[in-house]
């Protein structure tokens, strides 16, 4: 079999791997619009979950990339110049999108993937393949060409944000929200890599054009930014990708839904087929899933794609129905700071409601929130989580640095 994963990102790299692994005498190509190394993003998240999934499908690129990630073991909410609320019980890892490609690039030259960089494909008709995976991200033109076949909806966010870095290094998850005359300002910053982390800056549209970030050349924009988060960010500098290319511009998030995430012997996995709102921080881990459930319906119809890939998208896609509700009421969490912020004087509380942002939280969790900002009892519930986290890895089994 044939197969090209058009797309270098984690969906495509992830499924050219599973490929490769399930039959050793496929010919599996990658064809990727930029040249090797290139990408214009920080570090993402993620959790012990996509962790235990890399591992059970090939645990070579999850110790590679396990070893890699940074361990953030908490999250503080820093609301102007009050003190830091702590969210208890959290952690996870990150690591620069940089880096995880690089992994899971290597991986798949060890295991025989044809690349194609510089080559951007516009029709499927330029893909001579038995199984075409449309990994080409949520701009996807594979599914455009097809929108009325896949019954896709385009659903904009209202916030602007926009992608930097920073030279803060900080091992822990934070969320910064600042004041200004026309709004709040926030940032979700976290570690990714040696030297710098991500810092992903959000705002209404009312506040984005009312500071000028609208008018303003991303450079003098980088400049305001920093003056508002002078504090939060100790004086540190904002940074933009390391690649030369200036800033990623302001966006805003759109929502992708299809209604059928297949055409002919085409299948959409990761962004081109749905995406979640990056407050809830998994975009990156759905992609690599969507990949194994393709390479788990290929193998369980012996490889015969008419059953294969109608059971795929039969299974996968209503899988995502719950994670976009989620990441929706996330996304509108965000949407409504100003008046979260307005009616939440006590940041205490307004920490608890952006905890509870996703509708996952029962009421009695609040106690328990409460408790977390004394100094003993955060303590313990690290101690705890640390203990978790050492179980979760014991039972995968040793990394390479042990
Ligand atoms: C601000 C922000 C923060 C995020 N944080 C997190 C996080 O913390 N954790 C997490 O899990 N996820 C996060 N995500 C989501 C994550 O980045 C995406 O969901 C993930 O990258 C999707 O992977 P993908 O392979 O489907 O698409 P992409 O990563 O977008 O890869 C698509 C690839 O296809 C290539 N391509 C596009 N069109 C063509 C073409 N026509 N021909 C050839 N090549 C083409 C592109 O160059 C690109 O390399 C975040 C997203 C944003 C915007």
């Amino acid at each position: 079999m044939r197969i090209v994963c058009v797309g270098g990102g984690p969906a495509g790299l992830y499924s050219a791997v599973l490929a490769r692994l399930a039959s050793a005498g496929d010919e599996v190509v990658v064809v990727e619009r930029n040249p090797p190394d290139a990408t214009h993003s920080w570090g993402v998240t993620f959790g012990e979950d996509f962790l235990d999934d890399l591992h059970a499908n090939d645990p070579e690129s999850a110790r590679a990339i396990h070893d890699a990630a940074t361990v953030w073991s908490e999250q503080v909410v820093r609301v102007a110049d009050r003190p830091p609320v702590h969210l208890g019980g959290k952690y996870g890892y990150s690591l620069g999108r940089a880096r995880l490609l690089e992994i899971l690039t290597e991986r798949c030259h060890r295991l025989g993937v044809r690349f194609e960089f510089g080559r951007e494909v516009t029709s499927t008709d330029e893909v001579d393949a038995d199984l075409v995976v449309a990994a080409d991200g949520v701009g996807s033109r594979l599914r455009t060409a097809h929108a009325e076949h896949h019954g896709t909806t385009l659903t904009p966010g209202r916030n602007r944000y926009i992608w930097l870095g920073t030279s803060r290094i900080s091992p822990v998850f934070t969320f910064a929200f600042e004041p200004t005359p026309v709004g709040w300002v926030w940032f979700y910053a976290y570690p990714s890599t040696a030297s710098a982390s991500t810092c992903i800056v959000e705002c209404s549209p009312r506040t984005w054009s009312g500071l000028g970030l609208d008018a303003m050349d991303p450079a003098a924009g980088l400049q305001v930014l920093e003056g508002i988060f002078d504090r939060a960010l100790d004086g540190h500098r904002l940074l933009a990708p390391p690649d030369g290319l200036g800033p990623a511009p302001w966006r805003n998030f759109r929502e992708v839904r299809n209604a059928t995430w297949r055409r002919g012997n085409t299948v959409l996995v990761g962004d081109a087929a749905h995406t979640t709102h990056f407050g809830i921080g998994s975009g990156t881990v759905l992609a690599v899933q969507d990949s194994i459930a393709l390479a788990e319906a290929v193998r369980s119809c012996a490889g015969d794609l008419a059953t294969a890939l109608p059971a795929y998208d039969a299974r996968r896609r209503p899988a995502l129905d719950p994670v976009q509700a989620m990441a929706r009421r996330s996304m509108h969490w965000f949407e409504n700071v100003d008046s979260e912020i307005a009616t939440g004087a006590d940041p205490v509380r307004f920490a608890y409601s952006l905890l509870g942002r996703r509708g996952d939280q029962a009421p009695w969790q609040f106690r328990l929130h409460q408790a977390t900002q004394i100094d003993g009892v955060r303590r313990a519930r690290r101690t705890v989580t640390s203990a978790r986290r050492s179980l979760r890895g014991l039972r995968r089994g040793p990394s390479r640095s042990g």
